[in-house]
């Protein structure tokens, strides 16, 4: 893979401008647009694929998790939703050749069919379980959805299995996008060894192959809007590893925009495209979840051991997901409820110490928009009813750690820094938490550019075409039509590959 593709001309001596032709411009290489890209060059189009971020290949990964985190992620991964009354919650995006799927952590989950049900009484006939179950199946013959090798697991989520099993709690071993992880828990921070299959393994390699060319360090500022009122290409600027800033231009019959839940309606109000859709930006959901601390008397090593080997599946209904997640140690420290003295004595004993995730499907709706001089604004509240769930999620997971021989929990609220028995989970409800003094973070952005069987209730079509600008297609989380309660990167994919499917049929 290169950086500077052969097909893009700088055209005259000295100039400051790359130019390129396709048929099809895709822009970001993550969950979403490395699908579409390799789904369109393999129907036989002539795409190009533009990535903001630099390829970062897996030998070059190392378990420096500030410099992981400057290397992959946007603004370092020190972005925050803020809400009312100065509520934060960190979230993370990848800024890299394969997007956030880099530094994910692998879980794959098909749309629930509860859910599919649901966007099919909003008249998205096309999302039906059956529609998609062939999709589904290639999405995950592709990034090789599997479970783990046995011993792969590791004392943090082995301990957690315990818990289930005392207490009879239906679970599931997790499929994940892996090949012979052995579990060395940076996968947050890039994969090491390449076990994890990110688009970077997986979608990218078959785009190019099919033909697809590939810039990376391109970042596109405007979508061009030609004559005929559609759609025409993108101008942006391409930072090439080696050799100047560049303008870069490129004319396209079609454009893909595959930014991300935050980045695509970002772009879109910056050009002003679909000033009169109300929804753009709007309908941002996060799937929140929170981070459960337990202290347990044996050594755990929980920085050995994969990211989330299994996951609760007793409380999925009620859009509850428990599961352990180790992370390094940095972020550990983090996303734990106390700070200071406390939080370095605490994790002083850190090789006792299993840490596991409640995730509740939302209620609320954030926004994405710009503050004047072009800042972007990411707003999210809590619903008071999901802060409800949240305790009772917190509750179950301190329940579990109890079951499996903890000594303490540390649940994710500043009030109550921790639990020394089942008798004292109640107190959890007595607090009544408040959001502000609960210890979020977010992984799952979506819906911020929903997919919508009329123009009046959303902003791109069943196919994946904006309401507004013919030729502009979106393909990412953006265009979710709703909340899934699951981690969402095969449904993205999904979609991904339903919407160019349906461009390639189109012939672009
Ligand atoms: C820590 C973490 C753990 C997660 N774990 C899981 C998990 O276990 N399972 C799961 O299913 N999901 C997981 N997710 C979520 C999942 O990875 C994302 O939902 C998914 O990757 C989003 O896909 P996307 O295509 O919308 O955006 P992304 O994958 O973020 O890709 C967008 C790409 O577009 C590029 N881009 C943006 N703007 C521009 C521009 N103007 N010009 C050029 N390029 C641009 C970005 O640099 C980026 O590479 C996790 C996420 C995080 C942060
Ligand atoms: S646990 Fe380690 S080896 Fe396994 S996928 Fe994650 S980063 Fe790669």
């Amino acid at each position: 893979m290169c950086n500077v593709n052969p097909a893009i001309e700088v055209p005259e001596p000295g100039s400051s401008e790359l130019r390129a032709d396709a048929e099809i411009v895709v822009v970001g290489s993550g969950a979403g647009g490395a699908t579409a890209a390799a789904v369109l060059a393999a129907a036989g189009l002539d795409v190009l694929c533009l990535e903001e971020g630099n390829l970062h290949p897996t030998a070059q990964n190392s378990t420096d998790v500030p410099e992981m985190m400057g290397r992959l992620m946007r603004d370092a991964g020190l972005t925050t939703i803020t809400g009312p009354r100065q509520t934060l919650i960190p979230y993370l995006e990848g800024r890299c050749v394969g997007g956030t799927t880099v530094i994910n952590g692998g879980m794959c989950w098909r749309t629930p069919e509860r859910v599919l049900a649901d966007w099919q009484a909003r008249g998205l006939d096309q999302l039906s379980a059956e529609n998609l179950a062939p999709i589904f199946q290639e999405v995950e013959a592709v990034i090789s959805a599997r479970r783990q090798d046995p011993g792969s697991e590791g004392g943090n989520s082995l301990l957690f299995q315990r818990g289930a099993e005392r207490l009879g709690w239906r679970y599931r071993r997790n499929q994940r996008n892996q090949i012979h992880c052995v579990g060395t828990n940076d996968c947050v921070t890039g994969c090491p060894t390449g076990a994890k299959q990110s688009t970077v393994e997986t979608w990218i390699p078959r785009f190019l192959a099919a033909g697809g060319r590939l810039l990376s360090g391109a970042r596109v500022d405007r979508i061009t809007i030609g004559p005929d009122g559609r759609a025409a290409g993108v101008t942006g600027r391409a930072y090439p590893a080696a050799g100047r800033r560049r303008r870069l231009r490129v004319k396209a019959r079609t454009v893909v925009l595959a930014g991300g839940a935050i980045q695509t309606p970002l772009l879109l109000l910056r050009n002003r495209i679909g000033r009169r859709n109300g929804h753009i930006g709007r309908h941002f959901t996060i799937h929140p979840n929170a981070k459960v601390g337990a202290l347990f008397p044996q050594v755990i090593d929980p920085l050995h051991g994969t990211h989330q080997a299994f996951q609760i599946t007793e409380f999925t209904g009620e859009g509850i997901l428990l599961a352990p997640g180790a992370l390094p140690l940095p972020l550990v420290a983090m996303t734990h409820s106390t700070f200071g003295p406390r939080l370095a004595a605490e994790l002083r004993h850190w090789r006792h110490l299993a840490l596991g995730g409640v995730l509740v499907e939302d209620h609320g709706e954030g926004r994405i928009s710009l503050l004047p001089g072009g800042i972007p604004r990411v707003r999210y509240g809590i619903t008071p009813q999901d802060q409800v769930q949240f305790a009772r999620a917190v509750a179950k997971l301190a329940e579990l750690y109890f079951a499996a021989g903890a000594t303490q929990v540390y649940p994710p609220f500043h009030a109550l820094p921790a639990l020394r028995g089942v008798d004292e989970i109640a107190k959890i409800f007595a607090i009544r938490p408040r959001v502000a003094d609960t210890e979020y973070f977010t992984a799952h952005l979506m819906g911020t550019c929903r997919m919508a069987a009329n123009a009046c209730d959303g902003v791109v079509r069943p196919d994946g075409e904006m309401w507004d600008l013919p030729g502009l297609y979106l393909a990412d989380a953006s265009v979710m039509p709703g909340p899934i309660g699951v981690n969402p990167q095969v449904t993205i994919m999904a979609l991904a590959h339903l919407i160019a499917q349906q461009i390639a049929a189109k012939g672009a």
